[in-house]
């Protein structure tokens, strides 16, 4: 039902936004600029793209990446026939482009995360999808889209990003599936992991390892935390949003970890949180925080400075007696 007013509405705008999420990652990025050609392709329609943040250096190889445009750029007071969102978990997740959003004629909410709350006029949240990547892949076969090189190289992106290369436990037989019919429009699968996971700045990679050597241990080495504050990031001349991507993961890949998270001070005196699990539901506790996410990834953004959101987190993690 969704998926056919997705289509009618397509066909009935005539001026149509993509929206990705703060801090981009290859999800929402790779499921914004697949929605662009797949639009381009079957519809003969040119959209707009926006970013809230910064998008990341490693993500642009994508295809049609060079088109997307900072909030910072755009008319908000401009009202869209139709806006889609990607992966974009909570309205709030958005920033400023909630007002184009909520201006549009037709607003569409394509996302894959659990604590989704339906927001749009039209919602396309399937939860046990890896990636919303995987959404728009059931959408190309539901509406027979035509696929190019192009839209696959972006989806097939937005699913490796997601599950970490295939190994998060959202892998499902259909993730594996859709994967394999995306690799056969002729992907190089290795060129994509490259560019992912093998692309990593020399500051990066010494600034990550500065983190996990100040890393704390607690509870048995069950809970793994790092602080990342501003005059690290400095130090470590980091100045994007990026600089702890797969942070938390290297903490996470500790033998005796069951709780890992990253809480990084931000200029507004707030912190985000960043938290994974081996088998323990998180989302619980960073939706306690005002966040969100899936059960073993999950964030949030708290109103304190990063000592006292650890113990918020902690307190949170104490009071469920969660590990
Ligand atoms: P990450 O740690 O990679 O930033 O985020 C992990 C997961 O948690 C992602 O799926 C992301 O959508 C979700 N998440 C991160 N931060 C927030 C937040 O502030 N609010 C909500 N609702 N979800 C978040
Ligand atoms: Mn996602």
């Amino acid at each position: 039902m969704a998926v056919e007013q997705l289509d009618s509405s397509i066909k009935n705008s005539k001026n149509i936004l993509l929206v990705s999420h703060i801090n981009p990652d290859g999800d929402t990025l790779g499921s914004m600029c697949g929605m662009y050609s797949l639009i381009k392709d079957n519809y003969k329609k040119i959209c707009d793209m926006v970013a809230v943040s910064k998008i990341p250096e490693v993500y642009k190889f994508l295809p049609n990446i060079d088109n997307v445009k900072n909030i910072g750029e755009m008319d908000l007071s401009r009202e869209y026939d139709l806006v889609i969102n990607l992966d974009v978990a909570a309205i709030d997740r958005c920033a400023d482009a909630q007002i184009l959003f909520d201006k549009a004629k037709c607003s569409v909410n394509i996302d894959h995360h659990e604590t989704n709350n339906n927001y749009g006029k039209i919602n396309i949240v399937e939860p046990f999808a890896s990636a919303t990547g995987e959404v728009l892949f059931r959408l190309c076969l539901d509406l027979k889209w035509k696929v190019s090189l192009d839209s696959a190289i972006c989806l097939y992106s937005a699913i490796v990003t997601d599950t970490g290369c295939f190994k998060f436990s959202n892998t499902t037989p259909r993730t594996m599936e859709y994967s394999g019919k995306l690799l056969a429009y002729g992907i190089d699968p290795s060129d994509i992991y490259k560019k992912c996971y093998e692309s990593s700045s020399k500051d990066m990679v010494l600034f990550q390892s500065y983190c996990i050597n100040k890393a704390k241990f607690l509870n048995n080495d069950k809970i793994a935390y790092t602080i990342v504050y501003k005059r690290d990031l400095e130090k470590f001349n980091c100045n994007g949003e990026d600089f702890t991507d797969g942070l938390t993961e290297k903490l996470r890949a500790i033998v005796s970890t069951q709780i890992a998270f990253v809480v990084k001070e931000l200029h507004s005196g707030s912190s985000k949180v960043s938290m994974r699990s081996k088998s323990i539901d998180i989302a619980q506790i960073c939706a306690a925080l005002g966040g969100g996410g899936h059960k073993f990834a999950a964030g949030a953004l708290i109103k304190a400075n990063p000592e006292k959101a650890v113990k918020m987190i902690l307190n949170e993690i104490e009071n469920r007696k969660l590990c």
